[in-house]
């Protein structure tokens, strides 16, 4: 798993745009949707690990949408969080029938939806470790979104930030230019191969500094590895 994503279905855009920007800022992909038949449209192509849920959306509610997810053998495991306006017993109960994970009430306050999104993914094994450290010293931190050589700062780009981020949390195995365009890209971009020699390129020169450059090796006619053991 490259990182953690989320989908926002909500049809207030206000509402859609702080909800990108609180998630994004933490270190969460956001995907986002205005309403169930866009929700539809990413489920089933993309991999979510948590949907954030709003109740009331144009057409189908999102009570329904549960309902619907969670009667659909490849996505009733995916983790759902309901937004809601309701704060009464009646709706809590219709939601927990129809299979959600948990509620935030609107209005809702930032530490509370981040405390339930972590507690959420935690509970169904979908959270991606925050810090990541390899043997040899090298550390990074989604919370955060930096990455420490020793006490120093790696300065990386934010691709390179992800790039390092899926080698970190696949290390000893060697990918496939195609498979680390799907990883780190998404699989839905269209983007040359030889484009992920580039960053790789970026992501050596940045480790260079601080001589971990050599653990992002090339497995000739092959791809990439990223090893602690000499290549
Ligand atoms: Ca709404």
């Amino acid at each position: 798993m490259a990182e953690t994503k989320i989908l926002v279905v909500e049809d207030e855009i206000a509402v859609r745009e702080l909800l990108h920007a609180t998630l994004t800022k933490v270190g969460y992909s956001v995907c986002l949707a205005g309403n169930a038949d866009e929700a539809r449209d990413i489920v089933t192509c993309d991999e979510i690990h948590l949907l954030l849920l709003d109740w009331m959306l144009p057409g189908m509610s999102g009570l329904d949408f549960a309902k619907w997810l969670k009667r659909d053998q490849q996505l009733a495991a995916m983790p759902v969080i309901l937004l809601t306006a309701r704060d009464e017993e009646n709706f809590k109960v219709q939601g927990l029938e129809a299979g959600v994970d948990d509620y935030v009430t609107k209005p809702f306050s930032t530490r509370e939806l981040l405390a339930r999104i972590k507690a959420v993914l935690r509970r169904s094994g979908n959270d991606a470790a925050e810090i990541v450290r390899t043997h040899l010293g090298l550390e990074i931190d989604l919370s955060q979104h930096r990455v420490l050589a020793g006490n120093q700062f790696v300065p990386l780009g934010p691709t390179e930030f992800k790039l390092l981020h899926f080698f970190m949390t696949h290390q000893e195995r060697v990918y496939s230019r195609s498979q680390i365009l799907d990883m780190v890209w998404g699989r839905n971009v269209y983007i040359e191969e030889r484009t992920v020699d580039v960053h790789i390129r970026r992501l050596r020169k940045a480790l260079e500094p601080h001589g971990y450059q050599e653990l992002v090796q090339t497995v000739r006619g092959v791809g990439y590895r990223f090893s602690e053991q000499p290549g």
